[in-house]
Parts: C-alpha cells; structure tokens; sequence
C-alpha cells in the first residue's frame, strides 16, 4: 500500500502470541476458565499502550478493551466501529508448548508435520494449498494446535493498530478494541460490557479462508427429551416394569438420517442427539437442533414433539417430554438491517486485492450473541485452516492480507 511498515510485522507479532498457552476448559463455571488466558490479556494490555491505544481495560473477567480515537476533524463525526477476537483456543486439542514452524516458499505438496510424522496437511484435504505456491506456510511442529483461531485475528488486529501509528495520514473514525476470554468454551462473552465497549458496530475476526466474510450463523436449540418409564426389581418385574431404555432407542432411530450433521452440509440444518443417559425409569438424550432460517427450526422442533407423541403410542405406559431451549440466533435476522457492514467489509477485502465472498458459518460467533445485545457483529477472514485441530495453519500472505483489510475498512468507514 506504500505505507510506512509497522514496529512489527503480524508475522512475528503471531508466532509470539501462538506460543502462550490460553486453551479454555468446559464445564467451569467462572471466567476465564483457564488463569493462563491472563498471560496473554495482560500482554496485549500492556503492548496496545506501547501502540498509543486509549482508555485501556482489563476486566475481572480477563477482557480486554480498548480506544484508538479518531484522527478525523472534530466536525467529521464517522460511526465508531469495533474489531474483536478471543485470547483463547480450544479445549480439543492442547494448546501448550505450540513450536510454529514456517515452511517457506511453499513450493506445493503435502506438508508433513515433523514431530508426528501421522499428521500431515494433504493437498486432496486442503485445495486451498494450489494457491498458496510462494507463500510462507504456518503450521504447528504436529504436536499440538497452532491457535491461529484466534490470535490471527489478535496479531491482525494489533498490526493494524501498530499501522495507523506509523501512517497518521490514513484516515479513520473512533476504533474499539475488545479481546475476549472463553469464547471456544461458550461462556466468555456474557461478560462482554457491549455498554462500555465504544463502538455501534463491530467485527469479529474470527474466520477462515481469505476473502470469506459472514453476517450468518445458525439459529440454534437444544432439546432435552426425557423417557419416563417405571423400574422395579427385574424378579418380580414381569407385567410391572416399563423400560424407558427402549424407547430411547425407538426414539433417536425414529429421526431421518438424512437430517444429520454427517449427511448435510451447506445451508441444510440438522438435529443431533450428542449425549444422553439410559435408565430403566428415566432415560433422557440431548439433541442439538441447528438451522439458518427460523421456520426450519421449528419444523425440527415440531418433527421431535411428533416423534415424542408417536413414541408414546408405540411404548404403553412410558411418557415422553421435550424441552427446548434457545442457545442463539441466527444474527442475520439483524444485519440484514445494516447491510453497509457486509458492503463495506466486501470493499476492504477488494481493496487488498481480494476475491471476497459470503459464507453462512454452520456454528455460532461471538459475534451471534453480540448482534443481539446490540452490537451488530459480522465476522471477517484471518487466512486460518482446520481450526481445533493438530493441522491447523495459517500463512504470511493471509495475515498480511486480513492487516491490510483492516487498514482499507477503518477508511472505507472514514469515506462514507
Ligand atoms: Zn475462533
């Protein structure tokens, strides 16, 4: 772009921040789940000083927040726009004693991961490798995850940061920073202070492939099916006993196997029985039910209450209860209402010379949750692949590629 380059470049700013270990943990019940996600929040905390951020925060719940304030006229008032990532990586595959290992001047092939020579990054998994011939590959040594997911978006996100302080002649509104805790877990971002945060719109640079841009998640339930039978001593069980196991079983067999998340993909939701306890008097079983438009959500909901009804009919004398909640929402019922935040993040991808496109995230964001506590949040590209796994990688161009997005989309804001 002809810009004075950063004190750092996002390459090196990445390999640093992979090495820390920040992997979450399920099923606690405090934020951050892990007191090693503090290494990197303080870090961060103390580096966006060095960078000249303003009004830095770091809460009790190991967010972190932060101010880059306009450089425009005071009488040129821009909407203040928001970047966010989370500090953390998965709990599925260890995230501690990460060795980056950089295969320079990518010449094609399968990359074989040194310290386990079983895992390897294959072309016929990975076409996207057929253009990356020249690029500077980042993967881990084979041994654990690389946790680009998400401190791509973390080194992408300061870099950017660190080039607006070396070219005060780019143009921009008010940026809010946020790093957050315990996303990959679930739990992190109710403790997000949307009130506080400075921004009325944000992005999450939580994403894969270069160019992919998403303002979609699925909308998303949980239904807890419980199968009431009756136990009593198996000796004397005979015309007594009702087994609820078997109707359990009668049950989850009962659901179309073309509804599944091994046979869909694409824009076709699923329901997904995950886990469940079998018992002679109580047998019950989760089941995740997951779709991008809402009528199709509750078409599952409804084929469950139906399967409960016939159920009941086929198994005398056992009583079957569904329950639903709600975990989120799909966040395009509100950005289809802000569509300049797509527009504009499709410009900046153009702009570094990009090819971007949409992509409906079969999961859920941070950012599904903020769009609907007020914060309309649609989430960018960081370059990442196989995300949660010992074959996740990045690479120079696609850091250098989401910094430079960033930089065009803080002026794109600026522009318009
Ligand atoms: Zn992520």
């Amino acid at each position: 772009m002809g810009l004075n380059p950063p004190r750092e470049s996002v390459v090196d700013r990445f390999l640093r921040y992979v090495r820390i270990d920040t992997q979450s943990k399920e099923d606690q019940t405090v934020v951050p789940s892990t007191s090693t996600q503090w290494t990197l929040a303080n870090l961060l905390a103390a580096e966006l000083e060095q960078l000249g951020a303003r009004d830095i925060r770091t809460s009790e719940f190991c967010m972190v927040y932060a101010a880059i304030p306009s450089n425009l006229p005071a009488d040129q008032r821009v909407t203040p726009i928001g970047f966010i990532s989370h500090v953390d990586t998965s709990p599925a595959v260890t995230g501690a004693n990460v060795n980056p290992i950089i295969h320079a001047n990518y010449q094609g092939g399968d990359i074989v991961l040194p310290c386990d020579p079983s895992q390897v990054i294959t072309v016929a998994q990975n076409p996207v490798l057929a253009e990356m011939l020249g690029d500077d590959i980042i993967t881990t040594d084979g041994t654990t995850l690389l946790g680009s997911d998400d401190k791509a978006g973390i080194a992408t996100i300061m870099t950017m940061i660190d080039i607006l302080g070396q070219n005060p002649e780019i143009p921009h509104g008010p940026i809010a920073i946020g790093f957050t805790a315990d996303e990959e877990v679930g739990i992190g971002i109710e403790k997000f202070d949307v009130s506080s945060f400075g921004a009325e719109f944000a992005y999450t640079v939580d994403g894969g492939t270069l160019g992919e841009i998403s303002d979609e998640t699925w909308s998303a339930r949980t239904a807890t099916v419980t199968f009431l039978g009756k136990s009593t001593h198996p000796g004397t069980a005979k015309d007594v006993m009702v087994n609820a196991i078997y109707a359990l079983a009668d049950y989850v067999l009962q659901i179309p196997r073309d509804m599944l998340p091994e046979t869909t993909e694409g824009r076709v939701g699923f329901v997904h029985p995950y886990i469940g306890t079998a018992d002679v008097e109580t047998s019950s079983v989760k089941i995740l039910l997951r779709d991008f438009d809402i009528a199709g959500l509750e078409a599952k909901e409804e084929l469950l209450r139906e399967l409960a009804t016939s159920t009941e009919r086929k198994f005398p004398g056992v009583s079957v209860r569904v329950e639903v909640k709600e975990n989120y929402k799909n966040m395009k019922e509100v950005l289809k209402h802000h569509p300049q935040l797509v527009e504009n993040a499709l410009e900046a991808a153009r702009r570094a010379g990009l090819a971007p496109f949409m992509m409906p995230i079969r999961g859920g964001t941070d950012g599904s949750k903020l769009t609907f506590r007020g914060l309309p949040c649609p989430n960018i590209f960081t370059g990442g692949h196989n995300f949660h796994s010992k074959l996740e990688f990045n690479s120079r161009r696609g850091l250098e590629k989401t910094t430079e997005t960033l930089v065009h989309l803080v002026q794109i804001f600026a522009e318009r």
